[in-house]
């Protein structure tokens, strides 16, 4: 039996492997480019995997459950079985101006090995699947910090990646993705000239090219977040907050809970609260649209798309949020909604996570940080409930945001 195979999420067509998903150019023959993995290993092992008694060196640890083969391919930086916090300073403000008892964790992906980001889990299972099945060569259109992952992980396993960045890309990460001897191509245009130009590449060249948001290497790889959180807090979280750009994160939260529903149904869907900053939101836009109408029938489909984001949150900056009409159905499956921050607060917040913790959060971290804020406020948060926050990275390429944080004065 193999050990996995991808069913199209459209036509129900059977890939076997990925060997095939790459020779194929990373679709189904119906041009569906989302599949879902199918594993044959029994879901009742998670259950000894995730014995709290286990200190797994990385996610790898759920290898039954992830699509790479031969552990010799394995490209790893230490990433993805990284500490979930309870910072109690949270529940403290809960309980004192809301009278909300509530348990509030944060799972930390600044302490990814690879380049201390959410992406670095993405990035090592490219890496180890492209060198198992023989990909020499890749290609992206990227504003930071997946090309800076990827980047850093590719060149490990000695596979050629070549980035496409818009004219206003960060020259810290420029810097960073040449140091690992991959090549940057900065545009002369925006993001959308960057795209255009991958995607040229890519096709003159033959050169596989990021599939984006629903890449399955991506939600397979965010999708063992579901079993770290069963290993750390021996249970799922009632609450799954993080900051939306794209849409990976709960695209993948939902497949790894629909994997765990196939063997344990009583698994549970936390509430989603996912937060947007007031200058890059079309999803709470859109979101708040529907809410309005009654989530008429095609609600989805139905959002703004904002053409030039003025943010200074690069990873942030989804102005035309293409996967809302997948993201938004999960979100309302889960009871959840999407919530909206003040960038003009970024500073303030980031200050209190440095005073409160020692530590600086990047901006898109901050922003879930703050959703919380947010989301007590709105009513969101109730008595007895974990709240997990899912933050996304560190703050190493942002230092314009250090200094920012470091002139706000302290509460
Ligand atoms: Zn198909």
């Amino acid at each position: 039996m193999n050990k996995y195979h991808l069913k199209c999420t459209q036509c129900g067509e059977v890939i076997p492997d990925f060997a095939t998903w790459f020779s194929q150019n990373q679709q189904c023959k119906c041009g569906c480019k989302r599949a879902d993995v199918v594993y044959s290993a029994d879901y009742h092992k998670i259950t000894e995997l995730t014995k709290p008694e286990h200190k797994p060196a990385n996610f790898y640890h759920y290898f039954d459950f992830l699509p790479v083969m031969d552990k010799k391919n394995i490209v790893s930086f230490g990433e993805g079985a990284i500490p979930i916090e309870e910072w109690d300073f949270l529940e403290k403000y809960a309980r004192e101006k809301y009278g909300v008892n509530c348990k509030v964790m944060v799972y930390r992906n600044d302490l990814n090995g690879g380049s201390n980001t959410f992406k670095d889990i993405a990035a090592s299972l490219a890496a180890s699947l492209f060198k198992e099945n023989g990909v020499k060569e890749f290609c992206v259109a990227s504003t930071g910090n997946t090309a800076t992952a990827y980047a850093r992980y590719l060149a490990e396993a000695g596979i050629k990646f070549t980035v496409f960045m818009p004219h206003d890309a960060c020259e810290d990460t420029v810097k960073a993705i040449r140091s690992y001897g991959q090549t940057v191509i900065v545009c002369n245009g925006t993001y959308g000239d960057a795209k255009k130009a991958a995607n040229d590449f890519h096709e003159q060249n033959q050169v596989l090219i990021s599939t984006g948001n629903i890449d399955p290497i991506r939600v397979e790889a965010k999708k063992t977040m579901v079993f770290e959180y069963l290993r750390q807090l021996g249970k799922m979280p009632d609450v799954y907050m993080q900051a939306v750009a794209g849409g990976t994160g709960p695209i993948a939260l939902d497949k790894g809970i629909r994997d765990l529903q196939t063997t344990f149904p009583e698994t549970k869907m936390p509430r989603m609260l996912l937060v947007q900053q007031d200058t890059c939101d079309p999803m709470v836009q859109g979101w708040e649209n529907a809410v309005k109408a009654g989530f008429p029938e095609g609600y989805e489909k139905n959002y703004p798309v904002i053409p030039n984001p003025q943010t200074k949150i690069s990873i942030l900056t989804a102005g035309n949020p293409g996967m809302y009409p997948i993201v938004a159905p999960i979100v309302r499956k889960s009871g959840g909604t999407f919530l909206r921050m003040k960038e003009s607060e970024l500073a303030k917040y980031g200050r209190i996570v440095k005073d409160e913790r020692g530590i600086y959060f990047g901006p898109a971290s901050i922003v879930c940080f703050a959703g919380f804020y947010k989301a007590l406020e709105e009513g969101q948060i109730h008595d007895g409930e974990t709240v997990l926050l899912n933050t996304g990275e560190g703050a190493d390429r942002a230092t314009w945001f250090k200094k920012m944080v470091d002139e706000e004065s302290s509460l």
